[in-house]
């Protein structure tokens, strides 16, 4: 049993912040939410007044041993004559990508697509306790219908045609360990020769995936740009709508979004990755295409928030703990750093289909929590600055932060 005592509570839920909260832990979860009047319990973690809030969930990542868009995370880049890395290094890179994750207090990852299924190898070295990282939701290799971006990206997709192999498509990636489906509604923004306006996909070979993955218990996340598609996805009923940009030209599928409960994850950071941030390694037509796209990003996140549509918070970019540099950029386009913490936190559990135990600190909740020194409502960069990470907990075991570091920490059960 651990008593986190006088913290300044923000609990995921939309809810104003808590002042000299009180927090009860036990075997991982929370079971007591309340005030700390009076003398302080013995062996209780003394906050004083620091920021306590769920653990940060990044519901549309990439986890990869490829670390071309994070400048300075990865090895340097082999240089001409020096002998060929051996692959087995990209493991070892994904075993330091998971502590950074955790050091920034994101305690849970949604994997939307990675190459020769690395997200589902560190799932599992997370759950088997043999690196330490968040929690990992994969969705094994996403699903597109033959597209120029499978020439590109290859091992992350897999292509299928017609609906019964789209059908066949789900099973595959059922049978890898997927723990969710992820299909390309549109095609993407990084390919020169897709066009994302409209459709890739048929509503045929959409609905036939939809109807396989909730037969089968699992979710479906769409990537989403151009219109066509985005109304595809949406009215065939998946789960969530990754990037989504176009919505704001059509109120009314934000509308039936908010209805429905269909998560939007609008990933800014994508966009100005594009746009501003590696102009030169994209071609001309693309990084002015990313450019529309941000502005539109930013149009459909207010739009969104205003139509009642929950949102996500996905970063879709690196370096590996730099997360919440999307939750300040959904705060500098317009949300309240209240709205932006709920997206990172509850509305993120939301898109993974676990907003009843992650994503808040509510009793019942797994005591998957970050504290920070300083006030995220007054400067929401604080959720962003390593430096003021003060403790991560995961299932209640201290895994990260300054006060982590100097405490014992009892080591506990790997992460289920
Ligand atoms: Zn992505």
């Amino acid at each position: 049993m651990t008593v986190l005592w006088n913290a300044r509570l923000i609990d995921g839920t939309g809810a104003g912040p808590l002042d000299q909260a009180s927090v009860r832990i036990e075997a991982g979860r929370i079971s007591e939410v309340g005030s700390a009047n009076g003398a302080r319990p013995a062996g209780a973690i003394d906050l004083g007044g620091r920021t306590l809030l769920p653990g940060l969930i990044d519901a549309h990542a990439h986890v990869s041993s490829d670390t071309l868009r994070s400048p300075g995370f990865g090895p340097p880049a082999p240089l001409h004559g020096e002998l060929p890395r051996p692959r087995a290094l990209g493991y070892f890179i994904l075993a330091k990508s998971a502590r950074a994750l955790l050091a920034a207090g994101v305690t849970t990852v949604r994997d939307v697509g990675s190459y020769d299924d690395e997200g589902i190898a560190l799932r599992e070295a997370v759950r088997l306790g043999i690196v330490e990282g968040p929690r990992i939701l994969c969705c094994g290799r996403i699903i597109s219908a033959t597209a120029p971006g499978g020439a590109i990206f290859k091992s992350m997709y897999r292509e299928a045609d017609g609906p019964d192999d789209m059908r066949k498509a789900v099973r595959e990636q059922l049978r890898r360990g997927a723990d969710f489906i992820k299909l390309m509604a549109t095609g993407a923004r990084s390919v020169v020769a897709e066009d994302p306006e409209p459709a890739q996909m048929t509503a045929t070979e959409c609905r036939a995936i939809i109807d396989e993955a909730h037969r089968l218990g699992v979710r479906v996340a769409a990537h989403a740009e151009g219109l066509q598609g985005t109304r595809m996805a949406v009215e065939e009923g998946v789960d969530t709508v990754e990037h989504g940009l176009s919505l704001h030209r059509e109120p009314s599928l934000l509308d039936a979004m908010a209805q429905r409960g269909i998560v939007l994850v609008p990933t800014l950071s994508t966009f100005h990755d594009l746009a501003d941030r590696f102009t030169g390694d994209f071609a001309p037509t693309l990084v002015e295409q990313a450019k529309r796209q941000r502005d539109e990003a930013y149009s459909t996140l207010v739009a969104a928030r205003d139509a009642g549509v929950t949102l996500a918070m996905g970063h879709d970019s690196g370096p590996p703990g730099d997360n919440a540099i999307e939750l300040v950029r959904m705060v500098d386009g317009g949300l309240t750093p209240l709205q932006g913490i709920v997206a990172a936190t509850r509305g993120s559990a939301t898109a993974l289909g676990r907003d009843s135990e992650l994503g808040t600190v509510t009793p019942g909740a797994v005591a998957d929590l970050l504290v920070v020194d300083g006030d995220p409502l007054a400067d929401v960069r604080v959720l962003n600055d390593p430096a003021r990470v003060w403790l991560v907990m995961q299932e209640g075991r201290i895994v990260a932060g300054s006060r982590g570091r100097t405490a014992s920490s009892t080591p506990g059960p790997a992460v289920a």
